[in-house]
C-alpha cells in the first residue's frame, strides 16, 4: 500500500507535496514531466494529498479507474529517479 501521483501532476508539477512529506519519497520524473512516489518509502501518512492543489494524489485503493496504470509507473520507475525534496527543485519553471 502506498500513496500514487496520477495525471494531473503531469506538466503542472507545483511540488507542495514534497515539502511536507515526512520520508522524502517523492522522486522527478523528468521525461514524464511529473512527480512519482517511491511505494516502498510511502508511510501513507497522507499530507501530501492535501497539499496538492490538482487532487493529483491518492491512495492506491482509492485511484480512480482512468490512471490506474499510474500505480504501476510510481512503483516501477520512482526509485531509479532523483529524489526531491524541496519545491524548487520539484516544481515546473515554465508555465503553470
Ligand atoms: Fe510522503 Fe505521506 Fe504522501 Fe506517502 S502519504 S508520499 S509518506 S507525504
Amino acid at each position: 500500500m502506498a500513496h500514487i501521483v496520477t495525471a494531473p501532476c503531469i506538466s503542472r508539477r507545483h511540488a507542495d507535496c514534497v515539502e511536507v512529506c515526512p520520508v522524502d519519497c517523492f522522486h522527478l520524473s523528468e521525461s514524464r514531466d511529473m512527480l512519482l512516489i517511491d511505494p516502498l518509502e510511502c508511510i501513507d501518512c497522507g499530507v501530501c494529498v492535501a497539499a496538492c492543489p490538482e487532487n493529483g494524489i491518492f491512495m492506491e485503493e482509492e485511484v480512480p479507474e482512468q490512471w490506474q496504470e499510474y500505480i504501476a509507473i510510481n512503483a516501477s520507475e520512482a526509485a531509479s529517479l532523483p529524489v526531491v525534496t524541496t519545491r524548487e527543485a520539484g516544481r515546473r519553471v515554465e508555465g503553470s
